[in-house]
């Protein structure tokens, strides 16, 4: 089973739309989601939510009220600035609160506990075109990285009870902790880049991180033909790190039309972007083998 993560520096560089291709040319795998913090693959894979699971991310302080005797220790050693001093009451902010525990040490009433804070959801779903796990982080909520963990363990449970032949995964874009958990220990990951200035730097600090991790990349430049100077200059970066550059998916607007229309742009229409991304697709089964 090889486990295979579409990246990119930032979003919006079509690192879904491959994905959601994959979804559909791969025959025998687990999709997962693991841009947690905006999930998009659902949009283009409709699944159908068969089983949910609350995240429990962080522990959050929370006062009691009757306990309190409004010293303001709490406030001082907060070095998060999480309790909010209304003048008459004590409170914690549960969005700045990191769960440290010192305010709960430092109290001298035992009025501050921790409670688990459910910071979103997780789903193992079915879709057309296979099982997918995905999920979806609450509001302004840190511990992606986290989540992303889960997903990517759940979708391997899931792959090696049906003896599955790959595990696609949508990673996060950036460079933060949620990536790193995407990228840890996978077979290949695949980087998604546009010709832009952007892209370009965006590219390299990802491969950085990737060979941080010993992770092997392979490079897909989207609509390289809008700029081919910069085009060239990320075959000129690829080839002086030793990456291979598995495809040039050109401009297309059928690429934005699949979109609208949610569905995978390889079962939208046979153009040529769909072309590229089935060339591309045999490349990584071939590259892999
Ligand atoms: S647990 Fe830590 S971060 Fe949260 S309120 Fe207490 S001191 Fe501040
Ligand atoms: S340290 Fe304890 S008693 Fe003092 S203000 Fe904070 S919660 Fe209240």
């Amino acid at each position: 089973m090889k486990e295979i993560v579409i990246i990119s520096g930032k979003g919006g560089t079509g690192k879904t739309t491959i994905t959601a291709s994959f979804g559909v040319l791969a025959k025998n795998k687990v999709m997962a989601d693991c841009d947690v913090d905006a999930a998009d693959l659902h949009l283009m894979l409709h699944p159908e939510i068969k089983e949910r699971f609350e995240f429990k991310g962080m522990s959050k302080a929370f006062i009691n009220q009757e306990k309190c005797t409004r010293c303001g220790a709490c406030e001082k050693v907060c070095r998060f600035d999480a309790i909010i001093n209304t003048g008459t009451n004590f409170y914690v902010n549960q969005l700045s609160c990191e769960g440290c525990r010192v305010c709960m040490n430092i109290c001298p009433v035992g009025a501050i506990g921790l409670e688990d804070d459910s910071n979103g959801e997780w789903y193992i779903s079915e879709t057309k075109y296979g099982p997918m796990v995905h999920a979806k982080l609450g509001i302004a909520e840190e511990n992606s990285g986290k989540l992303v963990s889960i997903v990517r363990q759940q979708a391997k449970n899931i792959a090696e009870e049906n003896g599955a032949d790959y595990i696609i995964v949508d990673g996060p874009p950036g460079i933060g902790c949620p990536v790193i958990s995407s990228l840890t220990g996978v077979d290949l990951a695949l980087i998604v880049t546009e010709p832009t200035f952007s892209g370009i730097h965006d590219m390299k600090r990802i491969v950085e991180v990737a060979n941080r991790f010993s992770v092997p990349v392979k490079v897909i430049i989207n609509k390289y033909n809008i700029n081919l100077e910069n085009s060239a200059a990320i075959e000129k970066f690829s080839e002086m790190n030793q990456i291979q550059v598995l495809g040039h998916m050109p401009f297309s607007e059928s690429v934005i039309e699949s979109i609208t229309k949610g569905i995978p742009v390889v079962e939208f229409c046979n153009d040529e972007v769909s072309k590229e991304i089935i060339s591309i697709w045999d490349r990584v089964v071939e590259s892999l083998k």
